[in-house]
């Protein structure tokens, strides 16, 4: 028998965050009832049938008889009907808010421009080869509302700054901001609102982890909360960072304790360097032995879409980065790859373009004079970009991601390297987002002979 419990919860948004909210919801007893634009929102098969719901516009009645409102990440809350609810006073919270009120198991959180999915995936995976009962999803994977049917002892979050918008207090034991570059500047006005958001991520967190290299990843706590940080340079006593031998070979440390040679890992790039010593900062912080996590990185092979390597075709690599969707992720990739193959006197082609986002795409500007020979550019916000990028390197265009891929053909030679990523995000020409964009380079890649 479940017990009625307080008035109405209205999760906004179905999707897949909104369907694990309304099961989590109507299991914990409480009177459910949701809401979505969308005439038939996905997964409205998925949800109890006694839950009340109101499809083809959000409802605005519905919303303003809440007790409270579970905001799906997808769902701006400065929309009217939510801003309404708001001025009456009612909470409009996420997720993440829910899942946090109703566990008092740790949460290790990570949000951050970039990495957020290589290092969510890494550090769960640290976890669970230590023998940790973990759960592992948020933004990427599982919903955070599915998770605790797993029961575990140990949840690893990654949070977007949509999310993180919504939530208070999260109370983590361990929390990072892997970075800060331009994005979502769309719907967060400016870079101090972006910054504003992600950082809620620290308040009440029992420990702290940031990035040396970045200053806005740094939070403001108070002085007795414990701070452990990482980055590519030499670190002091106790921190992460990198040591170098003479011979060139470079080592994951701690301190001056040399733990894993950066050649001993496939992940490949400085900035997965980055995202390792993240990791074991993070894992040092909930008690991970040292050992089980070099030895998880050892074997970690990488996630698809993020500078993964396609083929070789001609003496030239191919790469699918489909998942740089920002300017920051996409300057990791050409100097990574650039710094790579320079010596050898290969140069980058890359297929940049999409949507935008709001960003400054001058940004591009050094990296692509010094790495890159060609640029194809694609997608809605082409003419923003050539703007741009004008002068640095040849400019090319595309209107389909096969012509982009045999322009690129045409434009190398033994060395070069093809690299898809394009900085921007893909639903202007890919309904099914980066991962459909990155399947279909593949596959275009592997048919070139
Ligand atoms: P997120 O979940 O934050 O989008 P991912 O791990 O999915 O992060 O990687 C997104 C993109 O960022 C990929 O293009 C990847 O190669 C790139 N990337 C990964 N780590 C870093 C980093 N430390 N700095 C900049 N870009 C990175």
């Amino acid at each position: 028998m479940l017990i009625q419990r307080g008035g109405l919860k209205v999760v906004a948004g179905l999707g897949i965050s909104g369907v694990a909210a309304v099961n989590f919801l109507h299991d914990q007893g409480y009177r459910v009832a949701v809401t979505d634009s969308r005439a038939v929102p996905p997964g409205h098969d998925q949800i109890p049938a006694e839950v009340q719901t109101s499809f083809g516009k959000l409802d605005q009645d519905l919303l303003l008889s809440a007790e409270e409102i579970v905001i799906s990440p997808g769902l701006d809350p400065k929309l009217p009907e939510i801003q309404a609810a708001i001025a009456k006073g009612i909470p409009v919270v996420s997720e993440i808010q829910i899942l946090r009120r109703s566990t008092d198991k740790p949460i290790v959180a990570i949000t951050g421009s970039n990495a957020k999915s290589t290092v969510t995936t890494l550090i769960g995976l640290m976890a669970k080869d230590a023998g940790k009962k973990v759960a592992v999803g948020g933004n990427l994977g599982r919903p955070a509302l599915d998770l605790t049917k797993d029961d575990p002892e140990l949840y690893v979050l990654e949070l977007s700054s949509f999310q993180l918008e919504t939530t208070s207090n999260l109370n983590a034991e361990v929390a990072v901001v892997l970075n800060m570059s331009e994005d979502h500047l769309d719907r967060h006005g400016d870079m101090l609102g972006y910054h504003t958001a992600k950082h809620r991520i620290f308040q009440g967190v029992k420990k702290v982890v940031f990035n040396r290299d970045d200053s806005l990843t740094r939070p403001l706590v108070p002085d007795t909360t414990p701070m452990q940080s990482f980055g590519l340079n030499a670190p002091d006593m106790n921190q992460f960072g990198i040591l170098k031998d003479n011979d060139g070979t470079i080592w994951l440390a701690r301190g001056r304790e040399r733990l894993l040679k950066s050649s001993d890992m496939y992940i490949q790039g400085t900035h997965n360097v980055a995202n390792a010593l993240a990791c074991l900062a993070l894992g040092e912080a909930i008690g991970l032995p040292i050992d089980s996590m070099l030895e998880t990185l050892k074997n970690f092979k990488g996630l698809e879409h993020r500078c993964e390597f396609v083929k070789e075709v001609n003496g030239v690599r191919y790469y699918n980065d489909s998942k740089g969707t920002n300017i920051g992720a996409t300057l990791a990739a050409i100097d990574g790859l650039g710094m790579a193959i320079e010596a050898k006197g290969g140069k980058v082609v890359i297929i940049l373009g999409g949507q935008g986002k709001g960003q400054d795409f001058t940004a591009l500007r050094d990296s692509l004079s010094k790495y890159a020979k060609v640029a194809v550019l694609l997608g809605v916000d082409r003419p923003i970009i050539e703007k741009a990028i004008e002068g640095t390197t040849t400019l090319l265009h595309a209107k389909t991601l096969e012509q982009a891929v045999e322009l690129c053909q045409k434009n190398t030679q033994p060395e070069d390297v093809v690299l898809l990523s394009p900085a921007c995000a893909s639903f202007d020409m890919f309904a099914g987002g980066y991962a459909e964009r990155g399947r279909k380079f593949v596959a275009y890649v592997n048919a070139l002979n």
